[in-house]
């Protein structure tokens, strides 16, 4: 499928028609995120029309239209400063084995790493302003893609097509991918962590897209858990413009907006789930045999 990305920090609007085979990344939740949802922070103009309609008729025709204006700014007003802990340090990237850095940082009381592949050239301060425009509510995705082995917020040239790829077990993102790109990847950081505790809860995501009888964005209207990203997006935004749109929001889906506040709040408090067994650290034996033995 053709999909157009593009990128508010800087309107790039690389097009990309590479086939969706997954890159040799651990982990069994991958999730590539074109981000649809950021077209349309290349198109404020065009988002605030739509929504001074949607409002004029009180109607919304998508959550992210509703929305669509605010979603250059999200972030913009954060004071918060990322500090270097220590770093950079030579790594190999968990994708590919290629040459990079790593850092490790720490914004508020919140400590976590940065990995840079050194192909992209990027410098540690265009990752560090990106980190600063997260709400301090979405921070907790720091931590949770740093625990272990994890290489933080990594970043590489390309992803083969995707924007990033968001998972509790890594964050990598290409180079164009904005705030607003991390902020529909923490959808599924924190959705999959708190999955890992209560399994139910993209069905009771469903139920809830259900009965709001709303759509968040054409990409979300796709799957569940797009859905749960896209909102994640569309909830952070709303955060930082500040009560009023925060209550409109949860006016127009109350359902997704009490699951994704519960969701905001519980992920930070849960542990990384257990690690699976690999095959070799089974015990042997057939069923009902001794095991070991
Ligand atoms: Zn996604």
């Amino acid at each position: 499928m053709k999909v157009t990305l593009s990128h508010a920090r800087n309107c790039l609007r690389p097009t990309h028609s590479t086939p969706m085979t997954p890159p040799p990344q651990p982990g069994p939740h991958r999730r590539r995120c074109r981000t649809a949802a950021t077209l349309l922070a290349c198109c404020c103009v065009a988002g605030l029309a739509v929504s001074r309609a949607a409002e004029k008729a009180d109607k919304p025709v998508k959550l992210m239209a509703r929305f669509g204006a605010l979603l250059g700014k999200v972030g913009t007003s954060n004071k918060d400063k990322v500090n270097i802990l220590s770093g950079p340090v030579p790594v190999q990237m968990l994708n590919d084995k290629s040459p990079g850095q790593v850092w490790q940082a720490a914004v508020g009381n919140v400590k976590f790493k940065i990995t840079i592949q050194d192909a992209t050239r990027l410098r540690i301060e265009d990752c560090l302003e990106r980190v600063q425009r997260l709400p301090p509510a979405y921070r907790a995705i720091l931590p949770i893609v740093s625990e272990g082995n994890k290489a933080g917020m990594a970043c590489y040239t390309n992803l083969n097509g995707a924007a990033a790829h968001g998972s509790q077990d890594y964050l990598n993102l290409v180079p164009t991918a904005g705030a607003q790109v991390i902020l529909h990847e923490a959808g599924h950081i924190l959705e999959q962590r708190v999955t890992s505790a209560r399994p139910d809860t993209l069905e009771r995501w469903k139920k809830a897209i259900a009965e709001d009888k709303v759509s968040v964005s054409d990409y979300g209207d796709q799957v569940a858990h797009e859905d749960l990203a896209e909102f994640s997006l569309v909830y952070a935004v709303c955060l930082e413009a500040g009560g009023a749109r925060l209550a409109e929001l949860q006016r127009l889906s109350p359902r997704r907006f009490a699951q994704w506040a519960d969701i905001l709040r519980t992920a930070p408090t849960l542990p990384p789930p257990p690690k699976k067994a690999k095959a070799a650290d089974r015990p042997r034996g057939k069923p009902g045999s001794k095991a070991g033995s």
